[in-house]
């Protein structure tokens, strides 16, 4: 050894010291020291031959990594909680710090905790450093667990920004990110509010977020995965070898022609277009150090400092969920979704695929919805029609009224589109007030495509607006001309339409009627899934059709709202929200009527009462050489603006006259459609005399005058 040789050696031994000890990687610790319980599915020593894509999600935890976050967008089931308890158990034994494991509630908070006990039992380097923590009196409770080297565990919920608060800690775990409470408290993100626990330990601190996500656009693990590196765990292909991700639009199944069962599921190789089962999978999930070929394949460069994951159930270990079950599951929720249940589509999404749900294939734009407006006449049933409705959306200026048809399953059209401008502050008996026309439509007759006249069978108006005591007022002197006073309301799985009204007083004018008005609350949220759920409908039960006359805005307001899924105690809370400022008038007066012919009970009508019904309001012709039928009363042709003065209101659609007009002074009233219960015969359209219209300042006596009956 010369002089050189020893000054390197110094050297190298002076660096050594300065360095810290070895880092073990948590992969490689996990594989040395953690012993899973025996209870499990696989105990005893724990080893990634069952998750081989686990490993290097282990290996970007470790301290000795960069990174610092580390982001896993899985599907449910996969490897989140072994990784994360591996994770917090290295750190335990090597890195003694505060370690904060967040839930999105107390009884995940319980089960967690629980895991984390059975842990330290079973693996003698934790127990230890536990124990001796618990000598000094300190605390071994559900939410904190203190260790060797005055650092502590702990596990809440994300709930309360106080469980936050009171905290610092440099290594964050946060479970089922997507269920967590947008807003904690009021105080903001939660993964801010998390971070922010890790600040005074800078470039030391490190956060593992898992979830599967929820709805798209309102996912925080998305967010959270477009950060980082975006990795897909790429398999080779048993034929070809080329590596590829398994994705849903390779997945192909098949049911035995005979039987209808599911009977084979497999994967297609967009590189040979061979067919790869599933007894393939155990050689093609091994990793290299595995002796495989499978590995995690960056597709972003990301922020520099996330590392994110994404991993279906079609990774799955063999002998847990198979791919024919996967196969089964998507077929059931693809049938479901056929029928405009989009619940099980997004349970697979999330949960299976790890992917977050957009509610549409589903969201439809308003451009979608214009392209697919049709030509039918304005205020004509079409024929499959036969019940028409009407609801009114008060404005401080004007009042915004939709017509709609209503046939067989709920099949409905848009028929008429009205705006009329003026005050609804106007005492409903003025002349060419708002209230005026509105009756004047709801009097006027439309047309059935038979060519029989058909009114409206009821209709209501929202008492929601800035006008609610005009509505009141209004609609509390109509209840015998079946208009309903609606009120919205977004509280969660609220039935369309209540099943009896609240009454509510009225003071109008400077004068007090108590309860001197019936209230019908609609469930607006559960009406907008209806609708939106069904808003891809062609034809059919369920579909809505648009009239291409419709003004455009109309299409952009039907459009406007987004549903939400926001987590209130690890519980969805699915709701609907508007852009500020932005305009929805054509999507309330749609949901209101949906929950008129609700309130009609349309919706539990079978084909026997529509039959029923249709044949009392259009008699078969029978004998064609029978005598012809008498003419088809007088036909109107919608004249709203015809009560003066007319002020300078014009309807948002120009008033279209499809009919034969000939305008009476007094237009003869065709009988209006008496709605029977289901199952029961429609009562004739007995002639009615013209509902005259009490010139009503003041509420009619509490009486209840008709019966709605249907519910
Ligand atoms: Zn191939």
């Amino acid at each position: 050894m010369n002089l050189a040789d020893g000054y390197a050696l110094m050297v190298q031994a002076a660096v050594e010291g300065m360095r810290p000890d070895p880092e073990l990687r948590c992969d490689e610790w996990a594989e040395e020291f953690m012993k899973l319980p025996k209870s499990g599915p696989k105990p005893g020593e724990f080893r990634f031959d069952h998750s081989y894509p686990a490993r290097r999600v282990h290996q970007v935890l470790s301290p000795g990594h960069p990174c610092k976050r580390v982001v896993a967008k899985v599907a449910s089931q996969m490897f989140k909680t072994q990784t994360a308890l591996n994770w917090i158990a290295s750190l335990i034994h090597r890195r003694p710090r505060n370690i904060l494991a967040l839930e999105p509630t107390d009884t995940l908070v319980k089960r967690f905790s629980a895991r984390v006990s059975t842990m330290i039992r079973n693996v003698p380097e934790l127990a230890e450093r536990v124990a001796a923590a618990k000598s000094r009196d300190s605390r071994n409770t559900v939410q904190a667990k203190d260790f060797l080297g005055d650092a502590t565990l702990y596990m809440n919920t994300a709930g309360s920004a106080a469980n936050l608060a009171e905290v610092s800690a440099p290594y964050i775990y946060v479970d089922e990110i997507d269920r967590l409470e947008l807003n904690v408290d009021g105080e903001g993100d939660p993964v801010e509010l998390a971070e922010a626990r890790a600040t005074q330990y800078a470039n030391d601190s490190k956060f593992f977020y898992t979830s599967s996500p929820a709805i798209e656009g309102f996912s925080k693990i998305d967010t959270l995965f477009e950060m980082g590196t975006k990795e897909y765990y790429h398999v080779p292909c048993p034929h070809c070898g080329e590596l590829q991700p398994l994705l849903l639009e390779n997945f192909r199944f098949r049911r035995d022609e005979e039987t209808g069962f599911m009977d084979r599921a497999w994967f297609v190789c967009p590189h040979c277009w061979c067919e790869i089962d599933e007894r393939h999978k155990t050689m093609m999930l091994r990793d290299e150090v595995a002796g495989g070929r499978a590995r995690w394949v960056a597709t972003a460069q990301g922020d520099g400092e996330t590392v994110s994951f994404t991993l279906s159930a079609f990774y799955m270990p063999v002998g847990a969920v198979t791919w024919l079950t996967l196969a089964r599951q998507y077929a059931r929720a693809k049938d479901r979704l056929a029928r405009g249940d989009h619940e099980g589509m997004q349970v697979f999404y999330n949960t299976r695929l790890g992917l977050s749900y957009k509610n549409s294939e589903t969201v439809t734009t308003a451009k979608q919805l214009r392209d697919r407006a049709e030509k039918y006449p304005l205020r004509v049933l079409p024929d499959a029609a036969l019940v028409a409705t009407m609801t009114a959306d008060t404005q401080p200026n004007r009042l915004e009224v939709q017509i709609e048809a209503w046939g067989p399953g709920m099949e409905h059209w848009v028929i008429d589109f009205i705006v009329l401008n003026g005050p609804p502050t106007d005492p409903p008996e003025t002349p060419g007030s708002v209230w005026q026309r509105l009756d004047e439509i709801r009097r006027t007759p439309l047309l059935h495509a038979s060519g029989r006249p058909i009114m409206i069978s009821a209709y209501g108006i929202d008492a929601g607006g800035a006008n609610t005591q005009d509505v009141y007022n209004y609609g509390a002197a109509r209840r015998t001309l079946n208009c309903t006073v609606l009120h919205g309301s977004s509280r969660p799985n609220k039935p369309i339409m209540g099943s009896s009204p609240s009454r509510v007083d009225i003071d109008w004018g400077g004068t007090k009627t108590p309860g001197g008005v019936e209230l019908w609350t609609v469930g607006t949220d559960v009406a907008k899934d209806w609708l939106s759920n069904r808003m891809q409908l062609l034809e059919g039960p369920g579909a809505m059709h648009f009239n291409d006359a419709l003004p455009p805005e109309w299409f952009d307001q039907m459009v406007v709202e987004q549903s939400r899924t926001r987590w209130h105690k690890g519980r969805a809370i699915r709701e609907w929200v508007k852009p500020n400022g932005a305009r929805n008038e054509a999507w309330d007066v749609s949901v209101y009527n949906l929950a008129i012919a609700h309130q009609l009970g349309l919706h539990k009508w079978t084909p026997l009462d529509w039959q029923r019904l249709r044949d009392k309001l259009i008699p078969p012709i029978g004998d064609l050489f029978a005598p012809v039928p008498a003419p088809a009363p007088v036909l109107v042709a919608p004249p709203p603006l015809t009560v003066p003065p007319a002020p300078p209101s014009a309807p948002a659609t120009p008033a279209p006259s499809p009919v034969q007009t000939s305008v009476p002074a007094e237009p003869p009233s065709p009988a209006p459609v008496v709605l029977p219960p289901p199952a029961m015969p429609p009562p004739a359209p007995v002639p009615a005399p013209p509902a005259p219209l009490p010139p009503i300042a003041r509420p009619a006596p509490r009486r209840r005058i008709y019966s709605r009956g249907i519910q």
